[in-house]
This record gives C-alpha cells, structure tokens and sequence, in this order.
C-alpha cells in the first residue's frame, strides 16, 4: 500500500479533534487496507511499531533527526534549528524543508507503508557504535523519496510527536464499524484487548477472520492482560455506600504491581503499564518458581522493598533503586524484596478472570507457598465500618498505604477502573481528601541553595479525552536535596527545545520536557483558576482548576506513564468532594 494513503488520513485526523469525524477517517482507511497489513497500521497510527509490552522503541532524538533532514535537503542544521524554534514542531519544520528540495528534484520512488514500517523496525534495533549514523542514513533514505506530508508523518512517527487525539476507545469502535459494520460489536473487540493488550494483533484476525476469530482470544501465557483498577472512597462510609454486601479488605501495599507468568520454571513480569520489567527482578526469576505450586500460571503481585533485618516494608522510592541499567547485582543485594500475590488469572490451563473473587483468592491461598520472599497480601472479610477501621489502621500500622476493598463474588475486570475494587488510602483524610499524580512538563532555575538545578517544576494532569497535558500548579516544596539532585538526573534526558504540542499551558518555563516523569503531590485545597488549564471549562468558560500550597510527597511513581497520571475527572471530583465538605 502507498504510504500516501496513511499520511493523507493521518493530515485529516490531524485537523479536527472530534471523536467521530476521527472515527470516520479511520474506519474509512481501514476498509482501504489490505487484512495483512492492517496491525502496522494500528500501530503507526498510535505512533508505534510493536505493542507496548514488547518494549521496541524508537526514542529517537531530535538532532539526529535534524541531521537527517540536512542531509536529505542540503540545507545547513543551524538554518533547520532555527526554523525549528520559530515553527515550534519538528515534523512541519522538516516537511517544509524538504518541500523546497523537491521543487528542485525530478524522480522520487512511490514510497510504500511496508518499506515505512520496516525501516522503522530496523530503526529500533539499532544499537552500539555507530548506530547513530546507521539510523540517521536509514531516516534520510526514506525523507529522500517522501512527499513533504510523507516527511512530516515519518518525522513525528520516529519523535514521538504523532498526537492524534485517537484514543484506544476511538481505535476500537472504528475496528468494530469497519469490519463487523456495528459498533455494538465493540465490546468483543475491547475483550479481545484486554486479554491480549495487542490492538495490532486484534485488527489482524478481525480483519482476517471476523467477530469469530476475535472470539477466539483467550488468555495465554507471556501476553499480559490489561490490569483491573481501583476506585477511590474516601472514608469507610463512602466503602459501604458503594458496596452494599460483605467485601474483602486486602492491605494495599506500596510498591511495583507485577503481573508474573510461569511456565515452568519460565518467569516473565509485567508492569502496571505493561512493559516488560523481568530484568530488574533477576531475583524474582530464580527464587519464586519454587514459591508456587503450580506448573503455569498468571499471577498479580505488588513487589515490596524490605528492611532484610525486620521483614517491614519500605517505601517505594527504595525500590526504584532497580531501576537501572548497570550494578543491577548491587542493587538486588542493597535492595531486598518481597512478593505479595493478590490475585489469580490463569492457572491449570483454565482462565479465571471469569471466576469470583473468592474464588480466586481460594485458589491462591492453595497455590501459594509462603516463606520469607512470597507472601500472601493480607486479607479479611468486612462486614462493618468498625472492621474497615480496624484492617485500615493494622494495615498503616505494617507500613501500608491504606486498603483495597473488594466485592467478593466479582469477576477480575480487565482493562476497567469500576466499583468492584475501591481504594482507601490513609491520606483520605488529609486536607485535599487525597494525592495526585501528576506529569512534570517545564521547570523553573532554582536560586540560592537550588542553584544550578531546577528549583520549581511545572505540573499537569492528563487530559484522556484530548490526549493532553494541561497544566495544573508549580511545585517547589516537599523535596529534600537528595530528591532535588534525582531529580535534576531524570530529568536531564528529556529536556526538549520548547514545549511539547499536547503540554497545554499558559506559563512560560525556562525549560521543558518530554511529559513522562510522573510524581506524587499533594495540596491543601483545590481552586479556581484563570491560568492552569487542567478541568478547563469544567466548572465556568475560560477557567481551569490549580492546587493551593501544593507539596511533593517524595514519591516519583516511576511505575506510572503519563498517562497514568491523575485525569481531569478525578481533580473535578475531589473540587466537588472538597465543596461538599465546607458546605456540611
Ligand atoms: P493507585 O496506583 O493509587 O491507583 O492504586 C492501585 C495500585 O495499588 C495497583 O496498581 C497496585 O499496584 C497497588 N496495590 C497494592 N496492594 C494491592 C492489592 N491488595 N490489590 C490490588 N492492588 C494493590
């Protein structure tokens, strides 16, 4: 297929932001595309080449792009820089760069979506001593037979800038409308999501072989599920009002959630976000096949750092210390862990996630073989508010967060944030009624002892609907200089020339970054802004919401993307949670 017909579609949807023009021209260009390459363009569309879980990425780094550019169109990189800081995106800078080349060039070869895809992929395997080179010739090859649309798609695609606003949900009812012609049937595709968390590979046997083939999805091995998320409630009150029967109290423990699967003695983790993070738990790998009575099996799990003396949990920050690239030895040995299983999904061949809670649990608690490293999150079955209390506090008492209520005769919910499992955190009953998590997007020089690092950060919380970024407080308390200097390292590698197009703000930083790095905040109070633009509209035209003496809590949730942070939703509801309570 010609790239052509991707780029063309891609410069529609770029031009408008409602979700069902947006679905239009994606159902229109997946009936254009033929079955077998119908996941390539699930993936390139989302900005991708493979599915999150399997870790290819292409991060390529805007000089080298640069240098792409200048090679292809003969024009300097200081000239390209300076378009560049004047155009504010790398993409259209590129593409009207190369547009005054071809005016100059007579014969370009047609350009096909496959060859676009597999220099990409080549493009991402790339690594070692002169890979930069490599990759930059592989980037001009294809700028040199690309129509300037063409460009400036390739461009954003290699950046990580192709911001479309095509949400998984949009992606979703379109593969529903094009190949089965009822969007009812979208909730068959989204099952065969959840269980596969591959949309490439969902678009493939849909396109292949209708709504019976994505009925086949099961849960397999080595292919992560979507997890099932939480609610919040704020007070044991709140617990009873949504859950009306008996339900579960399972400590809620702060650390890396991993999904682990076992065949054998074969042991692959997922994260929270479902990358593939067996490498930073060599320890997990050798110890726990022994912990489990099992021969396959999909378990979840929170990873805790523990104090080796005493057995009590630490705080999660100690357990970022593994995230790293070299001594990860070391790190293993200062950094001790233990696994605490929660769940069940997949055991005997058989797929639980239908089964109730209990029923899961039971099974667990059979499977499981407790010693020092694998453990059983602690349980108990509640039946009143004086039962909630009393887990809560033994709970903050082993060093724990709060608690995660669950239903007991629910099914495991992949993929949905719902009522049958509520989160109850012991900040419920601070000042704001709880944390944020929120996306670092620009920072401010630090004076005095910050000098030289950056001394207030600019905040936002994720915007799901318009895929953005809008501000929401600066924040320049609650950080020790240990944090301050950890900070300034991360940070360091995703400083970009100007502000990322989905960063919404009004304020200027003296520095930006790419929105990755999520931190845990929180404020006094939540109020009405005409500046930040986080719930902008919500609440009256023109306004947004900003949080009052916000405070860093010393958590970096480096287990969360960006688009795990706190959504607009979420801060418009403790606004009104907050209204309520000064009214009562
Ligand atoms: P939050 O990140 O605040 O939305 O809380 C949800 C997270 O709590 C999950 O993703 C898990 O990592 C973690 N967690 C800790 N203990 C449990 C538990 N007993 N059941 C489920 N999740 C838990």
């Amino acid at each position: 297929m010609k790239f052509s017909v991707l780029s063309d579609s891609l410069e529609k949807m770029e031009s408008t932001t409602k979700r069902i023009e947006l679905t239009d021209i994606l159902v229109e260009l997946l009936k254009n595309t033929h079955a077998s390459i119908i996941s390539k363009v699930i993936y390139l569309i989302q900005g991708k080449i493979r599915p999150n879980f399997e870790g290819v990425e292409l991060g390529i780094a805007e000089k080298l792009v640069i240098r792409a550019i200048s090679k292809s169109s003969g024009i300097t990189t200081k000239k390209i820089e300076d378009d560049y800081n004047d155009g504010g995106d790398l993409g259209k800078t590129g593409a009207n760069i190369l547009r005054q080349k071809t005016q100059t060039t007579f014969t370009a070869e047609t350009i096909t979506l496959e060859r676009v895809y597999d220099t990409l992929l080549k493009i991402s395997k790339l690594e070692g001593k002169g890979s930069q080179d490599m990759k930059m010739k592989y980037i001009s090859s294809l700028l040199n037979d690309a129509t300037p649309i063409e460009s400036k798609f390739i461009l954003k695609i290699l950046l990580g800038t192709l911001r479309l606003g095509i949400a998984e949900n949009t992606t979703m009812d379109a593969l529903a409308i094009a190949f089965t012609n009822e969007k009812s049937n979208r909730e068959l595709v989204e099952n065969a999501y959840n269980v596969s968390s591959d949309l490439g590979k969902v678009s493939e046997v849909l396109a292949t072989e209708g709504i019976n083939g994505i009925l086949k999805f099961t849960t397999s091995l080595f292919s992560p599920i979507r997890p099932m998320l939480a609610d919040r409630v704020k007070s044991e009150d709140d617990a009873f009002k949504k859950i009306k029967n008996d339900f579960a109290a399972e400590y809620k423990l702060d650390g890396e959630r991993a999904q682990i699967h076992k065949k054998n003695n074969e042991i692959v983790l997922f994260s929270r976000s479902l990358e593939n993070i067996t490498r930073y738990y060599p320890d997990v790998v050798e110890k726990i096949s022994k912990c489990i009575n099992a021969n396959d099996g999909i378990f979840e799990a929170e990873i805790v750092a523990v104090n080796e003396n005493t057995g009590n949990f630490l705080p999660f920050q100690e357990l970022m210390h593994r995230r790293r690239k070299y001594k990860l030895e070391q790190a293993v040995s200062d950094y001790p862990i233990t696994v605490n299983f929660f769940d069940v999904l997949y055991y005997n061949q058989t797929d639980y996630l239908e089964k109730p809670y209990m029923e899961r649990r039971k099974t667990l608690e059979n499977i499981i073989k407790e010693n020092n490293f694998a453990k059983l999150v602690p349980m108990s079955i509640v039946s009143n508010e004086g039962d909630v209390t009393e887990s809560l506090e033994n709970s903050i008492n082993s060093g724990c967060e709060g608690l995660m209520l669950k239903v007991i005769d629910s099914p495991y919910r992949a993929g949905t944030r719902g009522n049958n499992w509520l989160k109850l955190k012991r900040e419920y009953q601070n000042e704001l009624g709880d944390s944020l998590d929120l996306v670092v997007v620009g920072a401010f020089f630090g004076r005095g002892r910050r000098t030289g690092k950056y001394g207030t950060l600019l905040l936002s919380s994720y915007n799901s609907e318009s895929d953005t970024f809008p501000t929401i407080c600066k924040v320049g308390t609650g950080f020790t200089d240990e944090n301050l200097d950890q900070l300034f390292q991360i940070l360091s590698s995703k400083v970009t020339l100007k502000k990322n197009p989905r960063v919404e703000s009004t304020m200027e930083a003296d520095i930006w970054f790419e929105p990755e790095l999520v931190l845990e905040i929180v404020a006094s109070e939540i109020s009405l802004s005409p500046i930040h633009k986080t719930g902008l509209n919500m609440i009256r035209k023109d306004i947004g919401f900003a949080l009052r003496f916000p405070k860093f809590t010393g958590k970096i949730r480096s287990e969360k993307s960006a688009e795990d942070a706190s959504v607009d939703e979420e801060v418009l509801a403790l606004y009104k949670n907050q209204k309520k309570s000064e009214m009562n």
